[in-house]
């Protein structure tokens, strides 16, 4: 794990977007060889995510996040996430605003912000996400809300530092870690420099 607290895993479903991943079985699998402690986070990329929530929380998601674009009940799914003992989340694209999740930031326990656009590992970050963290992270404070703010994608060491600063707590990086080089020494690398932007702002 080299110092990283959380398994993010992407499931994507060659429908919502274009690659095909992995399902239930394989995170059941997965579960099984990760220390008890460590969440696994399962970002669900997927067509109809509620139809799937049953089987992830039985395979042992600790968090599940969904779709804002691929959620018509989008409140109904956070819910069912919830009542089956699982932390939720919702994701949004690049081109999806903050002002769109508005009425669930009051009930999720995380809000997912996707600085590229989903589907496959190694783009490049897209600049404009830093001001939705921004945006996400003084709503927060204003609403005196509890969520809190993941980002994926494109994150490394030459990008880390601002979306630390803009208020990011739950970084996903998977192409700066395993791209590579030892994946423990970028993983200590990154939280090196995560820190130090941290320190910094505070
Ligand atoms: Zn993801």
């Amino acid at each position: 794990m080299a110092g990283a607290t959380v398994v993010h895993l992407d499931v994507m479903d060659g429908h919502f977007v274009p690659n095909i991943t992995i399902g239930p079985p394989v995170v059941k699998a997965i579960r099984r060889h990760v220390p008890a402690e460590v969440p696994l986070d399962v970002h669900l990329m997927i067509e109809n995510p509620d139809q799937y929530i049953p089987a992830f929380a039985e395979a042992g998601a600790s968090w599940i996040s969904v779709h804002q674009e691929a959620c018509v009940h989008l409140h109904r799914v956070l819910e069912h996430i919830q009542s089956r003992g699982v932390k939720a989340g919702v994701v949004i694209n690049p081109a999806t605003p903050v002002a769109t999740l508005t009425d669930v930031l009051d009930m999720v326990d995380f809000v997912l912000v996707m600085s590229v656009n989903p589907g496959f590992g190694g783009q490049k970050f897209i600049p404009h996400s830093l001001r939705k963290i921004r945006d996400l992270a003084e709503l927060r404070s204003r609403r005196h809300l509890g969520f809190r703010i993941e980002v994926d994608g494109g994150i490394a060491l030459d990008t880390i530092v601002e979306v630390v600063r803009a208020g990011a707590e739950i970084l996903v990086a998977g192409n700066a870690v395993f791209g590579r080089g030892d994946s423990g020494q970028n993983v200590h690398q990154l939280l090196q420099a995560a820190r130090a932007a941290l320190l910094e702002k505070a």
